[in-house]
């Protein structure tokens, strides 16, 4: 069978799930803060009806199980915000794995907190305990812990690494709405959680963010950062502490729960797809799945990760595979880069200490040079048959590799 890439025909023409998914409850959510006339989102009622933000921060909160929740623009924000709420200093280092978007490391960036990259499981491509515990200095605050593809990393030894050793656990959970690690709702089992609801996260606004926390004192810290220092029972003009601007609107809470009643289906959606696809590609020889901790409860299937097995990986070259695999119709990704060999975390870092600062990470940069690969997550919306063709275009490229 020829290669699409070589004029063959593709395995797949056909577009997968469309993405956002909306309807007349959006629509009618949206005209309710048109018509209320209150579209920015500090305090006041509608119509005697509380406005969308507290009452999306309470449920959002509550589906994840956590105490509270103060909403911000988005889920880097978010990252900055957890950090200062949680005492974080400029110059103060916080540990985070090199495996993520690069907002887990430039959230710190941004006041001039360091990170300091700790490797991630060959296994699970999620931040390695073991690793985290040796990279602890005296300058160590933080520790941030990201939940990556929607898979909890590991809590319960971040929890005990944090405690022992006297830091902040922060969970960047932008990817993980809806991941549970034994039973409990990811974002409040560290100190604070973090997520995301830009465009291409499972709940989407457009743009957005959360942080939880089960603390009050945490919660009234975060709050006084997203509200240019004020706080919460104080003047409009009385300011305590250093905040910014980082409200949401009212149109975009409107929006989160409206997108919130959809996610129980679309997560079942993408579990009964992720459960096929583990299937299938779990016989193909050359690739090889991710393992999962059985203490993920839930996991939330953002995006889906998987890996080039080792041998087939030396005799193929990862970008030429994707080319390959993409001309099969199959939107197959490199996924990320080493943070740790990144210009703009590693020049910042430079800014902020006057010196170079050099983290080797050879789990990650091996993984991502050659083996790690990303389906987005739109695909895991998509109808059962879109899981066959994406296996029969993996082990078609990968047999071509023998010819
Ligand atoms: C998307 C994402 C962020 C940043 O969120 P934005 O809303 O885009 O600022 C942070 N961390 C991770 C792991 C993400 O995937």
């Amino acid at each position: 069978m020829s290669l699409a890439i070589n004029g063959g025909t593709p395995v797949r023409t056909k577009p997968f799930a469309q993405w956002p998914v909306f309807g007349e409850l959006e629509q009618q959510t949206l005209l309710n803060v048109l018509n209320s006339g209150k579209w920015g989102g500090v305090g006041g009622t509608f119509n005697g009806e509380e406005p969308y933000i507290p009452r999306f921060e309470r449920e959002f909160a509550k589906y994840q199980n956590a105490n509270y929740g103060v909403s911000c623009v988005n889920g880097t924000v978010a990252i900055t915000v957890a950090l200062q709420a949680a005492g974080v200093k400029p110059g103060d280092e916080v540990i985070v794995p090199p495996y993520t978007f690069i907002a887990t490391a430039t959230a710190a960036l941004a006041f001039g907190a360091i990170p300091v990259f700790a490797d991630i499981e060959e296994d699970t491509l999620l931040i390695d305990p073991d690793k985290v515990e040796q990279a602890i200095t005296p300058k160590t605050k933080a520790i941030i812990a990201v939940h990556v593809a929607g898979a909890p990393a590991n809590m319960t030894r971040l929890l005990e690494i944090a405690r022992k050793h006297n830091l902040a656990l922060i969970e960047d959970a932008a990817q993980a709405v809806g991941a549970q690690w034994e039973g409990k709702g990811v974002g409040a089992i560290g100190d604070l959680g973090t997520f995301s609801f830009q465009s291409s996260k499972n709940l989407n606004a457009g743009e957005g963010g959360i942080v939880l926390m089960n603390e009050k004192s945490l919660w009234s810290a975060a709050w006084s950062i997203c509200n240019v220092g004020r706080i919460p029972d104080g003047g409009w003009y009385q300011h305590e502490v250093l905040g910014q601007n980082y409200r949401i609107t009212d149109i975009q809470a409107a929006l989160l729960l409206a997108q919130m009643t959809r996610l129980e289906e679309q997560m079942q959606c993408r579990e009964a797809n992720v459960a096929l696809l583990n299937r299938l590609l779990g016989e193909i020889e050359g690739i090889s799945l991710l393992k999962q901790d059985p203490r993920i409860t839930r996991h939330a299937n953002h995006v889906y990760l998987f890996k080039l097995s080792s041998d087939f990986a030396r005799k193929a070259n990862k970008e030429e595979f994707i080319r390959k695999v993409n001309a099969e119709g199959i939107p197959v990704f490199y996924g990320y880069v080493p943070l740790n060999r990144t210009n703009a975390v590693l020049s910042a870092t430079k800014d902020w200490l006057g010196e170079e600062r050099v983290y080797d990470c050879p789990v990650c940069e091996r993984l991502c040079a050659s083996e790690a690969l990303m389906l987005s997550q739109n695909v895991l919306l998509s109808e059962e048959q879109a899981m066959y063709d994406i296996a029969e275009a993996l082990e078609k490229v990968i047999r071509s590799y023998d010819e």
